[in-house]
């Protein structure tokens, strides 16, 4: 009787389990686009660290983390002991009273301690204490999984306390089995749907943080114009999300109090697939206000737990509006001057050629030169970048490496890239390409993080490879010698911007450090740091966007505060539009903060050649 009762009810549950699965599973499958499987060894790795250990959400978090990894371990543990005592309860096969399943349930009861007191914290935090980035309503179904794991957890440890023969032992057993099968039908339908799905979609997200294939215009690709083009990882992830609000608080945009907020555009993904708004522009599920507003620092995917990837989302969107001639005003002018100049600010190369005069600088010569130093649109035509770069050629020459710069030099196309204009950037960097191919250097200094990540990462999409070092890292081997720095008593006291293309995207955090402290500073580090920074607000193409007039404050006001309450007088940046957007901010804010680029710093403190 017992056994036909429970097939009854494993049926009915796992029948509502399934058909919920097969309509989000038909989702996925109905999008377009293959989902990429290259680079095993590094996925295999991520799953290894951010699934089994747990990495990332204890990152973050360390306390919250660390109980829900309790939670994560115990329901991994408690697998075979659900499955044998199913087979028990189904009449299939009895295996409890086997020795092993004896000694399998005492090794159990650490976990299930550990999962009772994770799930109380982790309600406890949800319901009561209810920080910023879980939302302003308390979400009753995650109140009731709680509640249900914990009694999951106590009913189980009730077995060795009660007889399995007697009514309380069978009332417990009948208890923790409905307990679970209920829980099994709500899963498709909750955000606990992450507890099946994060596991896949962590191994399938690309090793590259902000992947953007390039657009195949043969195939005539165009970018994400409504919810039918959105990919099937992109469909994945947004059922996986777990609504943790990791991408939310770490958002720049977000924390300026802009509109844009990283989870609510996979909650909209989410609704909109689940809707059947198939036909729906992107542009009206986000709003296309929104989609400007993110400067691809990458934090949101950087920080999320379950391997969901906004940055395709959000740049395929633009991808989708610069194709129909939707960009902001402000873009078109950008995009003008890079068809027409081939940089982002109109100047006239002859600019470039002056300053190349001035510096003495001779044309990239692969028999003669060590490296090849790229200046970039801001080496090239903003006079007080050049200053840093009359900086790094000091240091260079003082440490004998030769070094020449091309005759000619495109936008590397990353704003274009970034802000969707896949057509100009295709062209910028084909551009470079050949004349990069034609000068054959086998290493590229530049002081910018930008043309790193593009030249050096993003360039590869095309078949060109080369190895493309920051100054930062380039400089730091450089001056290892001791001897290098002056001696001096002064240890001024500085605080270090990460630029995220540097910081986060490169993981380059230590070199800029070493050379801080090599050369007598003394840091203090800002709130966000390291390979988690809070954005300048220049990034995704977005220098002339961050405006006083645009929503919310300036994310490089926000920044620049971040910085001023460590307290130093000086900031060190190491990107060219870091060091444009922050000097703006301290002007507005009428500081008398000094703002100097690394390599002006480094090469004040060099001891002169002997
Ligand atoms: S990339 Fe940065 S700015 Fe854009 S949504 Fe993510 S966190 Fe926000
Ligand atoms: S997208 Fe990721 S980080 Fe953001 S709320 Fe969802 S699970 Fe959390």
């Amino acid at each position: 009787m017992q056994t036909v009762a429970f097939w009854i009810l494993l049926l009915v549950f796992v029948g509502a389990f399934a058909a919920q699965v097969a309509r989000r599973v038909q989702l996925i499958a109905a999008a377009p686009g293959t989902i990429a499987l290259d680079q095993l060894g590094a996925r295999s790795s991520r799953f290894l660290l951010d699934v089994v250990l747990q990495r990332r959400t204890i990152r973050e978090r360390p306390l919250a983390g660390l109980m829900h990894a309790l939670v994560f371990w115990g329901f991994v543990a408690f697998g075979g002991y659900t499955l044998t005592e199913f087979l028990h309860g189904l009449g299939i096969v009895d295996l409890t009273e086997t020795g092993w399943f004896h000694a399998y349930r005492i090794a159990l009861t650490p976990f299930a301690i550990g999962v009772l007191t994770g799930i109380l914290y982790l309600l406890v935090r949800r319901a009561i204490v209810r920080p910023v980035g879980l939302g302003t309503k308390v979400s009753l179904e995650s109140v009731v999984i709680a509640l249900f794991i914990a009694t999951l957890m106590i009913t189980f440890l009730l077995t060795f306390r009660l007889d399995e023969a007697s009514m309380a032992g069978r009332v417990n057993w009948w208890v923790h089995a409905i307990v679970i099968l209920v829980f099994m039908a709500l899963i498709p339908a909750s955000k606990h749907l992450h507890l099946v799905l994060s596991p896949i979609t962590v191994f399938l997200k690309s090793p590259e943080l902000g992947n953007l294939p390039n657009l195949d215009f043969e195939k005539e690709q165009v970018g994400l114009e409504t919810v039918k083009d959105l990919g099937s990882k992109s469909a994945l992830d947004a059922f996986t999300c777990v609504e943790c609000g990791r991408c939310q608080v770490n958002c720049p945009a977000w924390g300026a109090g802009k509109e844009l907020n990283p989870k609510t555009i996979i909650l909209q993904t989410q609704a909109a697939l689940l809707e059947g708004q198939r036909d729906r522009k992107l542009g009206e599920v986000y709003s296309e206000q929104v989609l400007w507003q993110c400067t691809t620092c990458g934090a949101c995917e950087n920080q999320c737990p379950v391997g969901i990837e906004h940055l395709p989302i959000l740049i395929g969107s633009r991808r989708g509006l610069v194709s129909n001639g939707d960009a902001p005003d402000y873009l078109g002018a950008m995009y003008n001057n890079l068809e027409r100049r081939s940089n982002i600010w109109g100047l006239g190369y002859d600019q470039r050629t002056k300053f190349i005069q001035s510096a003495a600088l001779e044309i990239f010569d692969p028999a003669k030169h060590d490296v090849l130093v790229w200046l970039g649109c801001a080496g090239s035509f903003d006079a007080d970048f050049q200053k840093s770069l009359r900086s790094l050629f000091a240091i260079l020459r003082a440490k004998e490496v030769t070094f020449g710069v091309l005759s000619k030099e495109r936008c590397n196309g990353d704003p274009a890239k970034r802000t969707g204009n896949e057509y100009m950037y295709q062209e910028l960097a084909n551009g470079n390409i050949e004349d990069l191919k034609a000068a054959a250097p086998k290493k590229i200094l530049t002081s910018c993080p930008h043309c790193v990540k593009t030249i050096g990462n993003d360039y590869r999409k095309f078949g060109y490879e080369v190895e493309v070092v920051h100054t930062s890292v380039f400089v730091e081997e450089l001056t290892r010698d001791a001897r290098s720095a002056k001696a001096s008593a002064e240890r001024p006291n500085v605080t270090f911007h990460d630029p995220c293309y540097l910081g986060r995207y490169a993981g380059t955090v230590d070199e800029p450090r070493a050379l801080i402290t090599r050369f007598g500073g003394v840091i203090s580090e800002p709130e966000r740091n390291r390979d988690n920074p809070y954005c300048c607000g220049a990034g995704g193409g977005l220098l002339f966007a961050d405006k006083e007039e645009e929503p919310g404050a300036r994310i490089s006001d926000v920044r620049f505060k971040q910085l001023q309450e460590t307290g130093a007088a000086t900031v060190v940046t190491a990107c060219p539009f870091c060091s444009i957007m922050l000097k703006g901010a301290g002007a507005s804010a009428q500081s008398d903060t000094q703002f100097v680029d690394l390599m002006t710093y480094v090469n004040g403190k060099l001891q002169p050649r002997a």
